[in-house]
């Protein structure tokens, strides 16, 4: 070939906007930027001017004065709880813990429902990966499968009654375990890897107070068979503390060290009164974390964020309660750390946090939480056209402080699942009404099963 003839690469597509932030390390935002996306993956990043030189476009999205950054891995919510919509009282407020006393009227078509309608607030939010875990996973993977998201989905698994749960009793349910397993199973076989590749499956036994030492093993072994993540809460609340020292003599991070549950496919949500011995167990197993301040905030309690990522723990965000924005969450997490006495965790590390950190809790590093070549192209785009975004002198500052309701288009493997072009083919108006149907039949439910205290007034 002469010298001095330019080959230009055909893509499917190239984003051009006033900011590009990789997330990269040691990267600053990109002025002028551009990403050209090819078969779902990212093939390069560079000013505007240099990727349309070496690339021609199939397609060209211009999101003008707007910064493309990576679409956040939120790792630790139950997507299907959004029922429990505008009753968020803190983790463990007053009266029984409604997601428990609810769990056996969740039947599959209302996992779907509710879950699609906490995917699509994810999605709405800029969230591009989130990892679920509840009851009957197989039916919130159709609606993941539908509206376009990335999902890390966990079946769980449970010894005890949710009911006696709720009023804090621990009655034992033989058999329930098996079913939920076996579930598990069907979960693995059936979807995971599925969805192109944006649904990959895992089991989450409930919690080390909830779920008894010989289940934990099966559940190691079977993780361990599939090579799937096991998803689980620990040392999240004091009932637990108490609970697992009286039966088990221990801690509940020690428990699961001691089953030969922790390991680098392992991630533990909350963490909350870890001791540091604990921590020190969960750094040396590789174990990772999902740190999700906003609930427990609301019960008082702050997690010790900083000692975590200074023991070199894997540390992800998660948003865990009925709403699904990571930006929220973020922000909750910052004013946490400062709570607990630590100012010096940056905005940027935030978005680290809940972009790479994330990526890396769940095992993904290499194809998601960032923008660079031959990772998956799952972007959002915040527009800063806004007055809340004007004027700007520091991009991650800035998004950090007002990212949220102006995230206006979010792509997944390239393709639009957000804002105008969008790809997916979900009719949101009208599944969002079946939610609002099946919500009024689950809250009459719960009313002739629990008592009318607990029905809602769908007047208002
Ligand atoms: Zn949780």
């Amino acid at each position: 070939m002469p010298e001095g003839v330019l080959v230009v690469i055909a893509v499917d597509l190239v984003v051009r906007a006033a900011y590009v932030l990789t997330m990269t390390e040691g990267a600053s935002p990109l002025r002028g930027g551009a990403i050209a996306v090819d078969a779902g993956r990212v093939v390069r990043v560079g000013t505007a001017q240099s990727i349309d030189a070496q690339y021609l476009a199939k397609r060209t999205v211009d999101v003008g004065n707007a910064v493309v950054l990576p679409g956040f891995v939120d790792v630790h919510a139950h997507v299907s709880q959004t029922f429990l919509r505008g009753r968020q009282n803190g983790v463990f407020g007053a009266g029984p813990f409604l997601p428990f006393l609810v769990t056996d009227l969740l039947t599959d078509d209302r996992v779907r429902l509710f879950g699609l309608a906490g995917c699509l607030e994810a999605l709405r939010y800029g969230t591009t990966t989130i990892q679920a875990s509840l009851t009957s996973m197989p039916a919130l993977a159709e609606a993941v499968e539908l509206c376009g998201i990335r999902a890390v989905l966990a079946e769980e698994v449970c010894d005890m009654s949710y009911e006696d749960a709720a009023y804090g009793r621990y009655v034992h349910r033989p058999g329930q375990a098996d079913v939920q397993l076996d579930r598990a199973r069907l979960l693995v076989e059936d979807w995971h890897r599925s969805a192109s590749g944006r649904i990959i499956a895992a089991v989450a036994p409930l919690a080390p107070d909830m779920v008894l030492p010989g289940t934990y093993r099966q559940i190691a072994r079977f993780a361990h068979e599939y090579g799937v993540m096991v998803a689980t809460h620990a040392a999240q609340s004091k009932f637990e503390m108490q609970r697992v020292a009286e039966i088990q003599g221990t801690t509940p991070i020690r428990y699961l060290s001691d089953l030969g549950t922790l390991g680098d496919m392992t991630l533990l949500a909350h963490c909350l009164y870890a001791t540091a011995e604990d921590v020190a167990i969960v750094a040396e197993a590789g174990a990772a974390v999902a740190h999700s301040p906003r609930g427990f905030l609301l019960d008082g309690v702050v997690a010790p964020l900083s000692d975590w990522l200074s023991s070199g723990i894997r540390v992800g965000l998660g948003t865990d309660d009925v709403t699904h924005s990571m930006w929220e969450t973020l922000r909750a997490a910052r004013y946490a750390a400062a709570v607990r006495g630590d100012r010096s965790i940056t905005p940027y590390q935030m978005l680290e946090l809940a972009t790479l950190g994330g990526a890396a809790a769940l095992g993904l590093s290499g194809e998601v939480g960032a923008i660079a070549p031959d990772l998956k192209a799952d972007l959002q785009v915040v527009g800063c056209d806004g007055p809340e975004m004007t004027p700007m002198s520091d991009v991650a500052g800035s998004l950090v402080e007002n990212g949220g309701a102006n995230v206006n288009m979010v792509f997944v493997d390239g393709k639009i699942v957000f804002g105008p072009g969008r790809e997916t083919k979900i009719d949101i108006p009208r599944s969002l009404d079946d939610v609002r149907e099946e919500n009024g039949r689950l809250w009459l439910d719960i009313a002739a099963k629990f008592g009318p205290e607990l029905s809602i007034d769908q007047s208002r």
